[in-house]
Parts: C-alpha cells; structure tokens; sequence
C-alpha cells in the first residue's frame, strides 16, 4: 500500500498486559536467539495502571517467573500459602466454622516442601515484568500502537494500526490482548459462556492478629469470599456478591463499607481496618470456541475469562504461554515455520482440554458453593469431609492447583533443579534453561 510503512517480526505479541509480557519474555527465553520479538500494546509502554489486586500465583506459574528472571525481583514481596481453610458457615455465625482445612505444600525433594502457591501484589508484579522486558534486548517494544485490522495469506500475517499508516507483519501473531481481544474478533473466533449474576469486590485489609500465611475461602451464600494473606498482618480481599448488592455496597462511606466487610470476614484475625481503596468487576465465563486461527494464537484472557473463585485466570495464562513456547520450540528446531497450521493445531490440543475444564470446574464450583438448598448444601458438605480426611485427595488437589500435575506440565513451569536452593526457598535455575 502506497505510503505503508512496515516493521517485520518472526512472532508479535500483541497486549503487554501480565499474559503478554509473560509471553514476550518465554519467546525471548527460548528463541530470542533465532527469531525477532515484538511487544505490542494501545497503551504508551509502562502506563501506571493501578490495579489494587492480589494474585494467587501456583508453585508452577512461581517455578516459570523464576526462570524468566522475574521472581527475582518479586520473592521478597510475595507471601507465601501454606495452609488452606475452607469454611462454609451457616446462618451468621461470626466464628466461620472450618469445613476443610489443608496443608497447602508440594515435595520440595530431600525433605523439604515448598508453598504450592504464592500472593503477590498485581502493581508488583507488573512492576517486576515491565523491568524484565525493559531489560530484554532481544524484545522490541511498539508502545501505543492500537490493533485495527489483521489480513493473513499463506505465507504471512499483516496487521494494520489505528490512525498511523503504519503496518506489523510477521509469521506468526500471539493475541494476549484481554478479554474483549480485538483480535479474536477479527479472525472471526467465537466466543461461548455467560455471566455471572455476580460482581467481585477487592480491597486490602489489616488485621489484629497474623494470618500464618493461611488463605481462607468463607463459601457465603452469595459467593465465594476469599481472604489471602499478604506479607504482615494485611490480606488481600477477593468477595464475589450478587451483582445488585455489590453496586449498593461499592456506593458506601468506608465506614459502613468496613462494617459490611467485617461481617463477611468473621472474627477468627481479629479486628479490621482498611488498608486500600477497593474496585470491582463484573465476572463472567467467557471460551473461546478455537485457540488458534491461521497464523494467530489466543493467549491469557484473550482465550477464555474464569471465576476468579480458585484464582487460576493468569495461572492458566502461564500455561497456554508454557505450552505455545515449548511447542513453537519443537518447530523452530525442527527447521519448520513456527506460525504453520500444524504447530498451532498442535497447541489448541494441548490446551483446550485442560483450560476448558478447569473454566467448567471452577463455574461448577461457584453454582455449588453459592446456594442455600438444603440437599445441595448437605451433599456438598459429605464431599468436603470425604476429601477432608483422605491425605490422598487433599495431595492430589493441591499439587493440581499447583500446576504441577500430569505428564504434559510445559518445561517453562517444572520443578526447577533442586541441587541449590537460593534465599527465596525455591530451587536456583540450572544454567541451561
Ligand atoms: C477479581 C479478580 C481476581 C483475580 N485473581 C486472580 C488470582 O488470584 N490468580 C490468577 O491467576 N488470576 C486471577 N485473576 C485473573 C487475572 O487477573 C487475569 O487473568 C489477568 O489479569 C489477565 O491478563 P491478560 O494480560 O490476559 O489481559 P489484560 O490484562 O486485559 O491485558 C490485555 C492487554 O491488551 C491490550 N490491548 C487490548 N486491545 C488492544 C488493541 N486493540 N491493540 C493493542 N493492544 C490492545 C491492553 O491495553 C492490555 O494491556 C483475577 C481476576 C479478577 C477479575
């Protein structure tokens, strides 16, 4: 096109939100060496977006941060989980009474045992990996460059920008740009799913007495209320609340906001008082109907939006970016293109299995735990106690939330080599990978 002007990359990201500059640091990881990067994303680079939220990240999302050079930085501000109760209280009985109660660790080799999940701060963490892309040299940044149109021939992708006569094409495009992508929608991918009747409210609170790195999850009849402890005596609050509620609480002083919240939190950490401001979201459940379109990959929440009820939103982002790399790897060794349909269809089977039933367990987990039927209530209880007094099940459930389960974990989140363990507890990352 007349005028045009083009940059070329191997492979773009697109969306430099905390999928896409994940993604653009494993690219680099494995094959900055033989292909170029470039990170694109509407917002100028490193705009502050305040985002009050905390993230429960798993041992296997820690072990991939690790190795891509940003826990680093993080460790010292991240808590660690080693203990889970699940309450499910009755009536308005301040003192939560605990259902399930669970070590929250996984084998760390030679006796040891790791925490299979970690709370960290979003502003930290953005912080963290706008440093280490920053400091990437092998990734281009192409800041304030807003999505318009994707054109795709055999041979190559061709995106168009707003406003700017300017073009990116490469072999491959990586779309990590959130829940309404833009690029889903222009390759034509439909999305299946619905929304929640509920809205999740999150702030910081302080409390009296220390939490001893305990996550609490109070299942209230409106929705999951979760308490994740921060480092100190401060919790990150994540309280799903039937939609209408939630507006009507969002709308009061802090005062009555407090005292809302006190309610909810029960008295088990004593006294509590604000630590933050608190925002909310709309949650929904939203898949994408296909992965990959050619010569196009769906990342993050760009390929599916999850109740945010077991934490698990950016830590399936993890493993879709995990599996997309090993599995662009293997091609690019192999001497084949990476962007072919083969490789892509190679990494929608990989990920559509796993990613749709957890986004289905956790959507089943919210309708079961949100409910005051009697029966369902009783039914789900009897659950709860069979899994509270098998260690078997207990394992099993926290080395899955740990992402560390099957054969098919993506080397980027394995157990890093445990010959040497640094000053963050976690195992020191071989030189070779
Ligand atoms: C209340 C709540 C609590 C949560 N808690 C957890 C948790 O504990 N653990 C966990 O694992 N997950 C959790 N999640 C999920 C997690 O926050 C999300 O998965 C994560 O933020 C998704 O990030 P993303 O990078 O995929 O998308 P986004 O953050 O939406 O990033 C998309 C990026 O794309 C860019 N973009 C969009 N359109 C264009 C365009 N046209 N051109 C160029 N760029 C574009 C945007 O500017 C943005 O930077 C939670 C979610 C909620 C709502």
């Amino acid at each position: 096109m007349a005028g045009m002007q083009y940059t070329r990359f191997d492979i773009l990201v697109v969306g430099a939100g905390y999928t896409g500059l994940t993604m653009a640091l494993a690219l680099s990881h494995r094959l900055g060496a033989h292909l170029s990067i470039g990170l694109l994303d509407r917002n100028p680079w490193n705009t502050h977006v305040a985002d009050i939220r905390a993230s429960a990240l798993s041992a296997g999302t820690v072990n991939a941060l690790h190795r891509l050079g940003v826990w680093q930085d993080l460790a010292a501000k991240a808590q660690p989980v080693e203990h889970i109760d699940i309450t499910d209280p009755i009536g308005d009985s301040p003192l939560r009474q605990i259902m399930l109660s669970y070590e929250n660790t996984v084998d760390g080799g030679d006796d040891t045992s790791l925490a299979a999940s970690w709370i960290v701060e979003n502003n930290d963490l953005r912080a963290a990996l706008h440093g280490a892309v920053a400091n990437d040299e092998q990734i281009k940044i192409c800041p304030a460059a807003s999505v318009r149109g994707l054109e795709t021939d055999a041979a190559q992708v061709r995106i168009t920008l707003d406003g700017a006569d300017t073009a990116v094409h490469g072999g491959l495009v990586i779309a990590a740009d959130g829940g309404h992508s833009p690029l889903r929608r222009l390759a034509g991918i439909k999305t299946t799913g619905w929304a929640y009747k509920q809205t999740g409210i999150v702030t910081t609170v302080r409390h009296d007495r220390p939490h001893n790195a305990t996550a609490t999850q109070h299942f209230l009849p409106a929705g999951p209320f979760a308490i994740l402890p921060l480092p100190g005596n401060r919790s990150s609050i994540v309280w799903s609340e039937a939609s209408d509620t939630a507006a009507q609480i969002m709308k009061c002083n802090d005062d009555a906001f407090l005292e809302i919240l006190s309610d909810r939190f029960g008295t088990r950490l004593g006294n509590i008082t604000l630590d933050g401001p608190r925002a909310s979201w709309p949650l929904r459940l939203q898949l994408a109907r296909d992965l990959v379109a050619p010569r196009l990959a769906l990342v993050g929440e760009a390929a599916r939006t999850v109740h945010p009820i077991a934490g698990q939103g950016l830590n399936l982002a993890i493993r879709d970016i995990a599996a997309l790399t090993d599995t662009l790897a293997d091609a690019v060794a192999l001497g084949i293109d990476p962007g072919n349909a083969e490789t892509l269809a190679q990494y929608a089977q990989w990920r559509n299995f796993d990613a749709g039933t957890s986004a289905l367990a956790f959507d089943a987990i919210n309708r079961l735990f949100s409910n005051t039927n009697p029966l369902v209530r009783s039914i789900r209880d009897a659950g709860l106690e069979a899994v509270g007094r098998s260690d078997r099940l207990k394992s099993f459930f926290v080395r899955e939330a740990a992402g560390l389960t099957g054969d098919a974990v993506p080397s980027l989140m394995r157990p890093l080599n445990n010959a040497a363990v640094d000053d963050t507890g976690l195992a020191l990352a071989p030189a070779e990978i």
